[in-house]
Order: structure tokens, then sequence, then C-alpha cells
């Protein structure tokens, strides 16, 4: 079985790449919901989504979130009403979130809403949210005080500065059903490249998720989101440079080194691999630029090489 943490766009196009090198139905996503939001009295998943739309394939392939052919007739209407049109949400794309809202009201769990909507796309990979439990990441921008993650992120586009992250509700959220085992019972479990701090740092929040990953650390492998010191889409880059970190493939390493035993690094940060090593951590240096599905094939078979031989 093969386990992968994935956050939204850069787990997306990953996790597609790793499907067609192993079997959909031995592989478990553990996704990111810090970023899940409520608005119109919706329940909102955008990283869940991200990565249920990109492998049913009907992704928008131009912004790497919502749907492909999407038509926006609500939104429109929405405005001619002064209703909040920030987070666009299309007409397709509203069907998941009325189908969610109304699942979830009747009490069944954010992680069967899930697996139903999976099932739905006949999707054959598990896809498990982080926590049924509700974790809200929280950004402190001065001036502004405490600001939601989709506030900053689309209403702001992350252009302001962050002093601090949190995550609300955390300490009291427990890994969804599931995802403890996958973490134990993997043969290999991918950190995706994803933002760490937004994406991948919620999902290691989860109390007893960091003690399982650092207790099977020779059997993960990370994919750093950063490539010769920028994200390649995103705040990953400014976000670690504010909150003190190199933002660098050894920041990466820094932030990743007690968890992963491995990280894979672009062909363009090979001057740092020891600087990496250097760190306790493994390096595969290869191409990490998704830039077609082949490419993130093959990054998903150099990484599971490296932990599986
Ligand atoms: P979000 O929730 O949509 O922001 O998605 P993620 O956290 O999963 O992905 C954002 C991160 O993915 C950014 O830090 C990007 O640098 C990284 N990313 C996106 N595309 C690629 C890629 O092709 N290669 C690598 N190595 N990282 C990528
Ligand atoms: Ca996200």
């Amino acid at each position: 079985m093969i386990t992968a943490l994935a956050g939204g766009v850069g787990a997306a196009r990953f996790l597609r790449g790793l499907v067609a090198v192993v079997p959909p139905e031995r592989t478990t996503a553990i996704v990111n919901t810090g970023d899940d939001l409520v608005l119109h009295g919706l329940y909102i998943c955008p990283d869940l989504d991200t990565v249920t739309y990109t492998l049913a394939g009907v992704i928008d392939p131009a912004t790497g979130w919502g749907r492909a052919e999407e038509s926006w007739r609500v939104m429109d209407q929405l405005g001619r009403l002064g209703g909040r049109t920030w987070f666009r949400l299309g007409d397709m794309d509203l069907a998941t979130h009325l189908y969610r809202t109304q699942r979830l009201s009747e009490g069944v769990g954010l992680s069967v809403v899930a697996s139903e909507l999976a099932a739905a796309w006949e999707l054959d990979v598990r896809m498990l949210p982080m926590s049924d439990d509700p974790v809200r990441t929280v950004l402190r921008v001065p001036g502004q005080g405490e600001v939601s993650f989709q506030d900053y992120f689309v209403r702001q586009h992350h252009d302001v500065t962050v002093e601090s992250v949190s995550f609300a509700g955390v300490e009291d959220a427990a890994p969804a059903p599931g995802v403890l085992d996958a973490v134990a019972a993997a043969d290999a479990i991918i950190i995706c490249p994803s933002n760490p701090i937004v994406s991948i740092g919620p999902i290691v929040a989860v109390p007893g998720m960091r003690q399982a990953l650092e207790s099977r650390r020779e059997r993960v492998v990370a994919i750093s989101p950063i490539i010769a010191g920028a994200a390649v889409k995103g705040p990953a880059d400014r976000l670690m440079r504010e909150l003190g970190h190199d933002a660098s493939v050894v920041g990466v390493a820094r932030l990743y080194g007690a968890l992963a035993g491995t990280l894979v690094i672009d062909r363009a940060d090979e001057d740092l691999a020891g600087a990496v090593e250097a760190q306790g951590i493994r390096v595969v240096i290869t191409e990490t630029l998704m830039s077609t599905p082949a490419v993130a094939a093959d990054l998903a078979r150099a990484a599971l090489a490296s932990v599986l031989g």
C-alpha cells in the first residue's frame, strides 16, 4: 500500500502520476482540510475537491482548481444581488458542495462524504480527509490580526506579510478513521510537492500524525515544492522566508528532516545536495517540474524507488 500526504494543486498533479505507476486501489491520499470553509452555508473542501477532480480528469487545467468547461451563472446572479463572489464557485462545482453539505447535515462524517464523492467519480484511490473534525488554518497579518486561509489566499491573493500560522481546533481533532493505519501499514509514504507550511503543516499537526510519521521515517519520502529557491506556484517560498525558514531545498529538508528519510529535489538544485544531506536526509535528484503527466509519473517512480528499492 502507498500512502500520500496531499495539499491541493501540487499534490493533485503528483497523484495523477502516482496512479499511473501503482494500482490506484493500493493508494491512499490523506488530504489537508485546513483550507476548508463555510460560505453561503455550504461546506467547501478546496484541497479534497482539487485532488478528486484532478484524478477524475475533470479539473480545469488552466487554474488547477474547479471544473473544466464550467459555467458561472449562479456567481453572476449572486454578484447582481451583491452577494459574496470573491470565492468563485462554478455551477457544476456547486453540486459537490450541495451534496457534501447535505450529507454532513445528516450526521455523516467528512471521510464518508469524501469516499462517496470519490466513488461517484469512479476513483479507486482511497481519499481520506486528515480529520473529520474541523481544523482551520489561520494566518496572523500585521494590521489585520487573524485572517482565515481563503481570505489570505484568494481574497488577498496571498499578497500580504504573514507573521505566524496556526491551525485552530487541531488539538481537539482526531485523525479521520483509517488515517493512522494508512501511515502504519504503508510500504511507502510520500509527502507530495505541496506547501510545507499550509498544506502539509496541518496534516502533521493532527494529534498522533507526527509520531506516526517519525516512526516510519525510513519509508517516508518527500518531494520538494521549492525548485531553485522558488515555489512553482503560490506563496510557499514567501511564507517560508517570512516564518524564518530558508526558501530552498535545504529549508525544506530542515522542515521535513524528522519525518522523512529521503527528499527528492530538482536537478536545478543539484549543487545543494550536499547541504541537504548534511541535514541527515538522503537526496534523490531528478526532474520535479511536472509539466506533463509523464513527468509526474517518472517523478512518482523515482520517489517510490528511493524507499522500495
Ligand atoms: P494548493 O493547496 O493548491 O496550494 O496546493 P499544494 O500545497 O498541493 O501545492 C502548492 C505547492 O505545489 C507550491 O508550493 C508549488 O511550489 C508546488 N508545486 C506545484 N507544481 C509543482 C511541480 O510541478 N513540481 C514541484 N516540485 N512542485 C510543484
Ligand atoms: Ca490548499
